[in-house]
């Protein structure tokens, strides 16, 4: 049996068992599969893009207000020109939750994503608290009383009342969300997505738009939520400001780390867990302790403890360990077409493709680099070396964008770059490795490299959960395997990056760097940590891209591996270039040779 069957067996399972299971544990069902949507969005918000929200649950407010307004408003209903009590107007609802939760998600987002750290959490705690306060406040939403006698919904003629029929409802729309993101995150967005824990510069410079990612992923994380509060508003009949609080938002923040914050199902896993836990502490505790109170509160908060603390990823991936032992893995069908992926017109041999002109930079009273100018031309391996401190990590930032020089002009593919981001200088052309390696640790090998060909496709979000990027996507992965093989590391092509050494994460960088078909490529001390046998298929295949034509501009300390490769040398000195030419002419330069006191050893 595969996974997949899995899944689809137990989907079935649950249809025929729905008509057959007693009341109660429909409701819970239905319950578990409300707070799943929610749990779902944060998976995807905290789990996979690594941000934190304690006010899901004024997004679900959001959600089951704007439809109980409506609906039982008869202004509102005169408003939108319908009849009150029309069938139509939780549907309205739907929509106008949906919009308000998205607008609210993006103002609240452009503000707080931008900050880092604590912000963001603090930012939705404020949040959560003023919300839940406001829908206490107003007294056109009923106050702290609430909203009473919302309609069912009903659906092409067919009314939704007990929960049996609503929760077919919450159960469809969770399964086809898990179905979509689970699509999504298999994809380039997806990679781009993961990309956003791993920090900012190397995602940009891979030509993510982390900004707007952060956004998107931050909306649609509200859009679950607001769902999930229209289907609940539309069971309950009535909604008020409790189930919307702080505490509530916690605890949906809970399911999501205690069911695996990186997986879709952790957060189904995790729905369930808690609230059949809270629904069974509830029942025994009064009864085992002889007096009534809210112990639950109290176990439960002891009980959590103890399940992170043996299970800090969650519980998902130990059952899915188990499970893996059962199963065998999904046979992926090869994708029926490629689509081609655009590709960048050579540079003339020879040309200038990149162009420093007296670069400066000045941190407070350090010139960390000093009127530098260093060209690097299409079919050559520029080298540029220096003592530690000498200036060169600070160059490399300001030719790739990272930082912005004080004075001077950084020319790429003739284009000017006067502070240009990283995004830009990785569109016109320009890719990078990393000198402390930046990849997706828990992500394959080909997944990292594949990220890097991100620029090279263009599938949205809709088409890609919709799997219409299929053919996209196949062609981004033949991009990848290719940069693998040729980067000699095939076999650890489906291993985790973080299980591989040092120098193969280096490798990878170049492979990762490769895909995106750059004019220019800079590598931040490529052959560190790197074996003997492998340094020298490292600068077989530099030399090999050299001949293809690829401007190459490498920072290394092997002084050998430098003067095997490099056709010119760039030697920078308390930021100052001191010398410029061949192997032998700067080896030969008096200056060169008293900078680096002791000789040329490699150190
Ligand atoms: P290299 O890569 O050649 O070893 P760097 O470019 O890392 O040298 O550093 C050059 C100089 O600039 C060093 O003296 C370093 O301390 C200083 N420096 C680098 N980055 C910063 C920064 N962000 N703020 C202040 N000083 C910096
Ligand atoms: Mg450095």
């Amino acid at each position: 049996m595969t996974r997949r069957q899995l899944t689809l067996a137990a989907v079935a399972l649950l249809l025929a068992g729905w008509g057959l299971l007693p009341e109660f544990s429909i409701a819970m069902l239905n319950y578990i599969g409300l707070y799943a949507l929610v749990a779902v969005g944060l998976v995807m918000l905290t789990g996979v893009a690594g941000m934190t929200s304690f006010g899901q649950a004024a997004f679900v407010g959001l959600g089951a207000y704007a439809s109980a307004w409506l609906c039982t408003d008869p202004a509102a209903a005169a408003l939108l020109g319908l009849a009150p009590g029309s069938a139509v107007l939780p549907w309205v609802g739907l929509v106008l939750g949906l919009t308000l939760s998205a607008a609210v998600a993006w103002l609240l987002g452009s503000v707080t994503l931008r900050l880092s750290g604590h912000y963001l959490p603090l930012g939705t705690i404020a949040w959560g608290l003023s919300l839940y306060f406001l829908f206490g406040n107003l007294q056109f939403l009923g106050g702290h009383t609430g909203l009473a006698s919302l309609p069912a919904l009903s659906l092409g003629g067919l009314t939704l009342r007990s929960v049996r029929e609503l929760g077919l409802l919450t159960w469809s729309v969770l399964l086809l969300t898990l179905w979509a993101l689970h699509n999504l995150l298999d994809s380039r967005e997806g990679r781009a997505i993961r990309a956003l824990k791993s920090g900012r510069v190397m995602a940009e410079s891979m030509g993510v738009d982390t900004a707007r990612y952060r956004i998107k992923v931050f909306v649609l994380a509200a859009l679950l939520a607001s769902l999930s509060g229209w289907m609940y508003a539309h069971l309950q009949r009535f909604v008020n400001p409790t189930p919307f609080n702080l505490n509530v938002g916690i605890e949906y923040l809970f399911m999501a780390v205690v069911g695996g914050a990186g997986h879709l199902w952790g957060a189904v896993l995790g729905a369930a867990v808690i609230t059949l836990m809270k629904q069974y502490l509830q029942d025994i505790l009064p009864s085992l302790l002889g007096s009534s109170g809210n112990f639950e509160v109290i176990v439960f908060g002891l009980l959590m403890l103890l399940v992170l603390q043996h299970f800090s990823d969650g519980l998902w991936p130990s059952l899915a360990r188990l499970g893996n032992r059962f199963l065998r893995p999904d046979r992926l069908a090869p994708a029926r077409s490629l689509r081609e992926l655009p590709q960048r017109e050579p540079a003339k041999k020879g040309s200038v493709v990149l162009a420093a002109s007296a670069v400066s930079k000045r941190f407070g009273g350090l010139m960390a680099n000093s009127k530098v100018d260093l060209q690097v031309k299409a079919g050559e391996i520029h080298a540029l070396i220096g003592p530690n401190g000498a200036g060169k990590s600070t160059f490399f930032n300001l030719i790739s964008g990272v930082d912005d020089p004080t004075a001077g002009e950084v020319r790429l593919l003739g284009c000017n770059m006067h502070r240009q981001s990283s995004r830009a200088f990785a569109l016109a052309g320009l890719s990078r490795t990393f000198q402390h390696v930046r990849l997706l640790g828990s992500c394959s090998v080909l997944d990292n490299v594949a990220l890097g060909a991100h620029l090279r496709g263009r599938s949205g979000w809709l088409a890609t959960m919709l799997r219409l990027d299929r053919p996209e996507e196949a062609a981004l992965m033949r991009e990848a395997r290719r940069q693998i093989e040729r980067c000699g590391l095939g076999p650890q092509m489906y291993a985790a990056a973080a299980s591989l050494a040092l120098g193969q994460q280096r490798i990878m960088e170049i492979a990762r760097a490769l895909a995106s078909q750059p004019g220019v490529l800079l590598l931040d001390e490529p052959a560190a940590g790197l074996p003997y046998m492998e340094k020298q298929a490292l600068a077989r295949l530099l030399t090999q891209l050299r001949e293809e034509g690829m401007a190459i501009l490498v920072v290394e300390h092997d002084m050998e591996f430098v003067m095997n490769i490099a056709d010119r040398i760039t030697v920078l000195e308390f930021g100052q270039v001191i010398a410029h030419g061949s192997a032998a002419q700067v080896q030969a330069d008096p200056k060169v040779l008293a900078a680096y006191l002791g000789g040329f050893d490699g150190s």
